[in-house]
């Protein structure tokens, strides 16, 4: 297939190209920078099977070449509001990223009739009163919280593909994505892996925002990318939850990367800084992707922690 991949650039984007070029499909990047970084493509440079648009996809998107496959990943990811990425900083860049850029990528698969792949989020549960989520929860979202821009721009975004599947009958996808992990997520987008695990290397306390009580459930990035693109070559129009239902608090969270790294400076605890918009408790119930996909997550916490550390110590060496 020739695959459009929206948000190129980024962390999970990044990954997501690698994987599709080594199953012999042939990829065009499309980023316009403001998460992601040229550095998380520079590898692939040179290969004959990829090629690359700078481009904003609120924008109309142009793709001379016939594509087979859209898959939109474009939007900032990270509710930190401490960091410069972090999308409470972003407000309208998000918006527009799942609002008119889920409208473009949907008019590119249109018009090539193509199949189309929505990144969606365990975010449009918002703080859910059903745990584990299912794929049928509707969710408990505040319309207007410091999160919305990014909860309800994918809710508008899930809308759409359906939209364009039950009235335009384009061949859609939606992965709703839980928290996950690997190497290069940025270092400074707040999100709490990277900023635990160079807190650790730095040897500082790790700031646990609030009690650390609130819960989340890590799925390392290989396990997630091979999710994604079993959906890509199912028939399920449906959403389905992609993550590993291993359930841990943060405080909990923040033991393990001290013990896993040896860090002695311990637990330093913070305000949250979230105005009460930190959703409570996060764990997929991933029950459809394994009946539909036969997928489960293969990755342990400790494992995909192993694997990360060395990028962010690669990274802190380059700043
Ligand atoms: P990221 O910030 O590393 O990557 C996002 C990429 O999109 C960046 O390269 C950024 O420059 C690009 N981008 C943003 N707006 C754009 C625009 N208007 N035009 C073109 N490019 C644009 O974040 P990520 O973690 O890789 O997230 C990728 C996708 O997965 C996002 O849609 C996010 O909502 C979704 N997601 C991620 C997670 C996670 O745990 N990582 C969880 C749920 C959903
Ligand atoms: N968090 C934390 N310390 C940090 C960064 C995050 O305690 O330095 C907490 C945050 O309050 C949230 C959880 O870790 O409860 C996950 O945060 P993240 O920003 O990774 O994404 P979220 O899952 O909230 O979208």
């Amino acid at each position: 297939m020739r695959i459009l991949v929206t948000g190129a650039a980024g962390f999970l984007g990044s990954h997501l190209v690698e994987r599709l070029l080594a199953e012999g499909h042939e990829v065009i990047g499309m980023d316009n920078f403001i998460t992601g970084s040229e550095q998380n493509l520079a590898h692939l440079a040179g290969n004959p099977r990829f090629s690359f648009i700078r481009h904003d996809v609120a924008n109309f998107i142009f793709v001379p070449k016939k594509v087979d496959a859209v898959m939109h990943f474009a939007s900032p990811a990270s509710p930190n509001p401490n960091s410069p990425y972090g999308y409470t900083n972003l407000p309208i860049q998000t918006m527009k990223a799942g609002a008119l850029g889920t409208h473009n990528t949907l008019g590119v698969a249109r018009a090539h009739n193509a199949r189309f792949l929505l990144a969606s989020t365990s975010e449009i549960y918002g703080d859910p009163l059903e745990h584990p989520q299912k794929e049928t929860y509707w969710g408990h979202v505040d319309p207007i919280g410091v999160r919305s821009v990014y909860d309800e721009a994918k809710r508008f975004a899930e809308a759409l593909t359906m939209a364009y599947h039950r009235y335009h009958g384009i061949d859609t996808r939606i992965v709703r994505i839980f928290n996950t992990y690997g190497p290069r997520m940025r270092l400074d987008d707040g999100r709490v892996v990277p900023n635990f695990i160079q807190q650790a290397l730095r040897k500082e306390p790790l700031t646990v925002y609030g009690d650390g009580s609130q819960t989340r459930s890590f799925c390392y990035v290989s396990d997630l990318i091979e999710g994604i693109y079993r959906l890509l070559l199912s028939d399920e129009h449906d959403p389905v939850n992609i993550g590993n239902p291993n359930e841990i608090s943060i405080l909990e969270f923040a033991e393990t990367i001290n013990r896993l790294t040896g860090n002695p400076a311990g637990i330093e605890f913070k305000p949250d800084l979230r105005l009460g918009d930190d959703p409570q408790r996060r764990q997929p119930d991933i029950t459809r992707a394994k009946t539909i996909l036969k997928w489960s997550p293969q990755v342990s916490l400790e494992e995909g922690i192993a694997a990360t550390i060395p990028y962010f110590r690669s990274q802190m060496e380059q700043v």
